[in-house]
């Protein structure tokens, strides 16, 4: 009787185990990008959302940064679409190299990236972006060559939501495309 339970418990806690962690891998497939493996909108938003509320309640400052690859319909019409996906897995491990632990980068769609970066003012998140947009203009990328990024940045303010965070960055990026591209602004 004893050994009986004991097999059926451990059976039990075996297919707890294995349904948890099945859980969990369907849940990282839920929130990651398939191409670049980097976070997906999904769970960039939930991210947002998560340090705009830490960044208010602690009065720290939060800095958030969209940044898109210049004429990138180009790359793809002359190199073709797998050339493009290429460059974007490639794109993301730069990326991932080059910014700070604390900061959060995933792919919002497209060619298009946004990253967070908690505890971080205006001035400084400038600095950290103005570097990576020189790597990527630095960085060879196969089989194109060179290509480059434009940048907008934006520090959260007191009235701010996630919507409004987004949309003046996104701003600020069109105005970076306007301006020539291969280049940061901030406001
Ligand atoms: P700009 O310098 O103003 O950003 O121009 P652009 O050509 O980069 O921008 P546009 O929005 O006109 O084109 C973006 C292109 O990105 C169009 C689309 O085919 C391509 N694209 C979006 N997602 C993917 C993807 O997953 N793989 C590939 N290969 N291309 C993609
Ligand atoms: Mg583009
Ligand atoms: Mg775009």
């Amino acid at each position: 009787m004893g050994l009986l339970f004991g097999l059926v418990l451990s059976l039990l806690v075996h297919l707890y185990s294995s349904l948890k962690e099945k859980e969990r891998e369907l849940r990282k497939l839920a929130s990651t990008d398939p191409l670049t493996g980097l976070p997906n909108k999904r769970i960039l938003m939930e991210f947002l959302e998560f340090e705009l509320n830490r960044a208010k309640r602690k009065g720290t400052p939060l800095s958030v940064a969209v940044f898109d690859i210049d004429d990138f319909k180009q790359i793809n019409d002359t190199y073709g679409h797998l050339a493009g996906d290429q460059i974007l897995r490639a794109l993301a491990g730069v990326v991932r190299k080059n910014l700070r632990s604390t900061d959060i980068v995933g792919r919002f769609g497209g060619e298009e990236f946004v990253v967070i970066m908690p505890e971080t003012d205006l001035k400084t998140a400038v600095r950290v972006m103005e570097r990576l947009r020189r790597t990527v203009e630095e960085t060879y990328f196969e089989p194109v060559g060179n290509l480059s990024i434009s940048v907008g940045i934006t520090e959260l303010k007191s009235d701010d939501d996630t919507e409004s965070l987004l949309r003046r960055a996104d701003e600020k990026l069109y105005q970076a495309k306007r301006e020539g591209k291969n280049r940061v602004l901030a406001g």
